[in-house]
């Protein structure tokens, strides 16, 4: 274990940065091995993150990285450059959250997959996060087949052959794909994404950084533990980070 780059101490609104709520993530990420956490607001609560309060609590045995976690939708580029250069950051995690107005992974909104047709949300999904990475104001790519969230599987392709051409385009892009661990805790029940798409990452040589999308200290580097080791497994040698946007290599350590 060593980085967990997809943490969120404002929650979904519910927190607020006191030393104290924040010192909990640090410690459980001390305690757990981890040497880099990234904090990743959701955009809406990015004010929240008090920068001077996180270089304060940065110590040499743990690095605090300042990030966000951005919804990609098609149109709003201009108005998430300007969200980025409102304050210097050290990685940015952009997201799908939406298809066409639809909040998918919200469970409200659920119900919408039962009238659905699945192969086409797949693909649409796909092909937004095809636009995500090419639009290039990300680092890294979040949560890369959320669209699973609920155990909905395709029938004409399996999820692998929606996700290659976005591997494809990651390759080339450049940009970081991480290993996020909420789909564990999610009715899916598995990472994001899942082994058979990581393996061809592996193949393709995409590197990648690992996330828990905390939304609470307790998750901080949840079953991170059986993730490096099937990480390992598969040939994965490096994890990344990110400082100032710009991305270096950790071991990673089972
Ligand atoms: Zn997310
Ligand atoms: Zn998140």
């Amino acid at each position: 274990m060593a980085v967990d780059y997809h943490v969120h101490v404002a929650a979904h609104g519910e927190y607020h940065y006191s030393e104290e709520w924040l010192n909990l993530y640090l410690q459980n990420a001390r305690q757990r091995g981890i040497q880099a956490i990234g904090l990743a607001e959701h955009e809406e609560y990015r004010d929240r993150a008090d920068q001077a309060l996180i270089e304060r609590l940065r110590r040499p045995d743990l690095y605090v990285a300042r990030g966000l976690e951005i919804d990609f939708i098609p149109g709003r580029e201009e108005t998430i450059k300007e969200m980025l250069d409102q304050y210097p950051l050290d990685f940015v995690i952009g997201s799908v959250h939406y298809i066409d107005g639809w909040p998918f992974d919200h469970p409200d909104y659920r119900q919408q997959f039962a009238s659905a047709d699945i192969d086409q949300v797949y693909s649409q999904y796909f092909a937004l996060v095809d636009k995500l990475v090419g639009c290039g104001l990300f680092d890294i790519v979040g949560h890369l087949d959320l669209i699973k969230i609920w155990g909905h599987r395709p029938k004409l392709k399996n999820s692998l052959q929606y996700a290659l051409p976005v591997l494809h385009s990651i390759k080339t892009a450049g940009m970081i794909i991480e290993i996020n661990s909420a789909g564990i805790r999610k009715p899916v029940g598995e990472v994001y994404p899942a082994w058979k798409i990581i393996e061809e990452m592996f193949r393709l040589g995409l590197p990648v950084t690992m996330g828990s999308d905390a939304h609470n200290p307790d998750q901080v580097a949840e079953d991170f533990a059986e993730i490096t080791r099937s990480l390992w497994d598969i040939g994965y040698r490096k994890v990344v980070a990110f400082r100032g946007r710009k991305p270096y290599l950790l071991p990673l350590i089972i």
